[in-house]
């Protein structure tokens, strides 16, 4: 990555804490607002302020801002988003609308937003005058398309008459349900507000406050009361609050939060309250409960209240609920929501690995809201958390090439699991743009009070490679980091103020560092790590650590020189004995990172059928050829197959295991991350059948894979490794199973998926057997009932044939799927 052509350093000491994630740019001709009376103890040190240029970080920003950032806007303009406000713009001019489709999710609008956002935070350090005049021509058709009285939601302007579903007949109807209104608008608010620091332009900025200024009008105190049913707008209003000083905004933002929760006579959600966060108010809740994202969103929008009213009820219950998140649902990955039904927080300790759902938004939230308590609250477990988070669950949401996109970030695959490169609910890779951008703004941060100029304290929590020029009592202070983090856990830190003075550096010192994982009891280290160690100007300090940090407190003069050294042995971690998913097995963590094995690594492209002992010695190797450059961990394994007659054979084998978030760049295979340690809990491979591969009808959306991988279920609803034609439904279906050369065949075994209480898949209401004769199908013969019980094969014994494949053809039951767990030929 080529150094960032400008940097546009914070003037004075001027501080309008505008946080998107870690946002502060305060430039262009406008003057900003004034700081706000009360704002968070510790601020961030701007992105804008920081320039990276580490192995980590830096490519990936860079890949971000030349190809993730265009192919999402390519996206946008494919698929019809950017035309929903040309569109409305059309139709709100009375004129007849060109293309009269149904516009798509209510929703929709926010994905041109959260694009504008992030393609705002490359142009406020990387000038790209083509970028920021196809944003200029978005901000018009976007301000076109907004109602005379600051409305803004496309799917009811382009036809009033007959809205999405979804939208309901009036406005903000059904706003607690699904009608997204003020989803969209709080997207709005986040990108306006990027738009106005980036370019100094007030274009969509007006847009923006139009739009909020209905709602001071229409809702609050003594006028209607409204919640989000997708937060994210107390968020947009806090950070509008910031920018403009209008405290309308913050006072609607904090009323939204307050009307949440059960009240009498509303109509409730036919999901139940708990999905979108109303189950209690918003102060008595305790554990984070439902839509993982939405979860999110909310609790760092009350972290932002708090900090600007001082709401001491609002933080109590962000730091209870972030006690049970850590303590019970987070993935070892940092990704939260364990559930896909519902895209939700599961019970506690119920931390599936295979289906975990770890929505790649959630690990965007999760970093909003553990850098917002930092920021609270000056403690590094926070730091700890979205750490953890950023380098796996986070950034595994992305491949290496900056073009395709996880939504389920899982811990383990069956090879049914791909990054795709757009979806129709495409929130994820808009977030994905908009948070890399400004990665290099949750670095550093300050605390103390800049108008006294006393005790000001500089904050160092990640460590990359880079220079910052950073703003501390009103002076500027040069920092430079000279380290290969995450893969070397040596950090030289070179601090130049523009003139000796004194003040406090606190370096954080990380929780793997100090043997624990988490800020909690969830995952543990089997071993005990050698202590780091850290120098100033070549004098050992003593390392005593406060809230996570060492706190450096001298007369710092221009070169003076920290040297941390955080050892970065392999270590094995096990999770709480309550976590079911995780028992017996282990997990392995170098530094930072989280590490999984992947199939093209490992014998046989198979990783699942795999043991590592506890004595198997781990060694770290530097790869500079795999995946742009990684650290892989190798040692020594057992795989596990059956033989012939159905035994186990046991073989020592070589293990390669890679970061977590590297897995799946390169093409569908096993991947896993908690391995077992011992044999009950592996999954032998399968002796190989004589079918090769197998394919499906059309209408099979899933990877056939599973129907003949030999894994054998548990029960017809066991979620590992299964196929079914979902959406589809009611049809004639069939799977094929090829064989290398021709087989006689007389007998098949049918093994259901049927997801009865969870999804819309059935045993089918009938089945039969073909087989391939020359080009034509031939039904076999076959004189026994074909069984549809669930839990168990069905066995049909047919008159032999011989041939090159075999068909099995399902017909499903009216209104319902089918689906098959395994199925065997003899
Ligand atoms: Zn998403």
């Amino acid at each position: 990555m080529k150094a960032v052509t400008t940097q546009r350093i914070l003037a004075g000491t001027v501080v309008a804490a505008a946080l998107a994630g870690a946002v502060t740019a305060v430039i262009g001709s406008q003057a900003p607002a004034p700081a706000p009376p009360r704002d968070y103890p510790v601020q961030p040190v701007p992105f804008t302020a920081v320039h990276l240029d580490d192995v980590f970080w830096a490519p990936r920003i860079e890949t971000n801002r030349t190809v993730t950032i265009p192919a999402a806007f390519q996206q946008c303009e494919r698929t019809g988003r950017v035309d929903l406000f040309v569109r409305a713009a059309t139709a709100l001019r009375g004129e007849p609308l060109a293309n009269t489709k149904s516009p798509g999710y209510p929703f929709d609008d926010t994905d041109v937003y959260k694009v504008i956002e992030g393609a705002s935070y490359t142009l406020s350090v990387h000038p790209d005058p083509k970028l920021d005049a196809y944003v200029d021509s978005l901000i018009e058709k976007i301000a076109a398309a907004q109602e005379p009285d600051g409305y803004l939601y496309t799917t009811r302007t382009i036809n009033p008459q007959n809205p999405h579903r979804w939208a309901g007949r009036e406005r903000w109807e059904l706003e607690r349900d699904d009608s997204h209104e003020l989803y969209n608008l709080g997207h709005l608010f986040e990108a306006a507000v990027a738009h106005h620091q980036a370019t100094g332009k007030r274009t969509l900025l007006n847009v923006a406050t139009k739009a909020a200024d209905l709602l001071v009008a229409t809702f609050g105190s003594g006028k209607r009361s409204i919640w989000p049913g997708h937060q994210i707008t107390e968020m947009g209003l806090a950070r509008l609050y910031r920018v403009t000083g209008n405290e309308q905004y913050l006072t609607l933002a904090k009323f939204m939060l307050d009307e949440r929760g059960p009240n009498p006579g509303e109509k409730t959600n036919p999901r139940g309250l708990s999905y979108n966060q109303a189950q209690a108010r918003v102060i008595e809740q305790t554990e984070p409960v439902g839509h993982a994202v939405r979860a999110m969103y909310m609790y760092s929008g009350m972290a932002d209240v708090a900090a600007l009213t001082g709401d001491a009820a609002y933080i109590k219950a962000i730091d209870t609920i972030w006690e049970n998140t850590v303590g019970m649902k987070l993935y070892l990955t940092g990704g939260i929501g364990a559930s896909g039904a519902g895209e939700a927080f599961g019970r506690h300790y119920e931390l599936p690995n295979m289906t975990a759902y770890n929505e790649t938004c959630a690990s965007v939230g999760m970093d909003y809201w553990n850098f917002r308590l930092f920021l609270l609250h000056g403690d590094a477990k926070y730091i700890d958390v979205m750490e953890r988070t950023l380098y796996n669950g986070l950034i595994s949401g992305v491949s290496l090439d900056g073009k395709t996109f996880f939504y389920p970030n899982p811990l383990e695959s069956n090879g049914q699991h791909a990054r795709q490169e757009w979806f129709g609910v495409a929130c994820c890779p808009g977030n994905i743009t908009r948070f890399l951008a400004s990665v290099p703004g949750y670095v550093y941060a300050r605390a103390g009070d800049p108008s006294t100029g006393s005790g000001q304290a500089l904050y160092v929590n990640l460590f990359a490679a880079g220079r910052a020029e950073i703003d501390l009592n009103g002076r500027p202070v040069k920092v430079v980091q000279e380290t290969r983090y995450p893969w070397d856990g040596t950090v030289k830190i070179t601090i130049s103020p523009d003139r000796p003075r004194g003040f406090t550096i606190n370096v954080r010192i990380p929780g793997w560092a100090r043997n624990d994982p988490v800020p909690s009891d969830l995952y543990r280290f089997t071993d005990e790590a050698p202590a780091p160690t850290l120098n100033v100007n070549g004098r050992p300090v003593d390392l005593k650590l406060d809230k996570g940090y060492a706190s450096l407190n001298r007369t710092w003069r221009a070169g003076d020189v920290i040297e941390l050294a955080l050892p970065m042995p392999v270590r094995r971690i096990v999770a709480h004995e309550k976590v079911e998913a995780d028992r017996w097995r282990v997990a392995l963590q170098r530094g930072p990172i989280v590490y999984a094995a992947e199939w093209p690594d490992n014998p046989g492209g198979r990783v699942r059928n795999l043991m590592l002992p506890d004595k198997a010695v781990l060694t770290a190797e530097s790869r500079p050829d795999l995946l742009n450059g990684v650290q892989v961990v190798k040692s020594k394994a057992i795989g596990l197959a059956h033989d012939a007659q159905g035994k186990i054979v046991k073989t020592e084998q070589d293990f390669v295991a890679i970061p977590y978030a590297m897995w799946a760049n390169r093409g569908r295979g096993q991947m896993i991350v908690w391995i077992p340690r011992t044999e009950a809990v592996a999954k032998p491979a399968p002796w190989p059948t004589v079918a090769t591969t197998s394919s499906v009808s059309t209408s099979g959306r899933k990877n056939p894979r599973p129907i003949n991988d030999g894994e054998e279920p548990r029960s017809s609803d066991d979620p590992t490794s299964y196929f079914d034609w979902w959406p589809t439904k009611g049809t004639t279906e069939w799977v094929e199973m090829v064989f290398a050369k021709p087989a006689t065949v007389s007998e098949t075994e049918v093994y259901w998926f049927d997801d009865t209480g969870r999804g819309q898949v059935r045993v089918p209401k009938s089945w039969r057997i073909l087989y391939k004769d020359g080009e034509a199908w031939k039904p076999v013969e076959s004189p026994g009932p074909h069984g549809v019980a669930k839990d168990a094969y069905n066995r049909v014994a047919f008159t032999p044939v011989t041939a090159t494949a075999l068909r099995l053809e399902v017909t499903m039951q009216p209104e319902w799927s089918a689906g098959l767990q395994e199925w065997k030929v003899r």
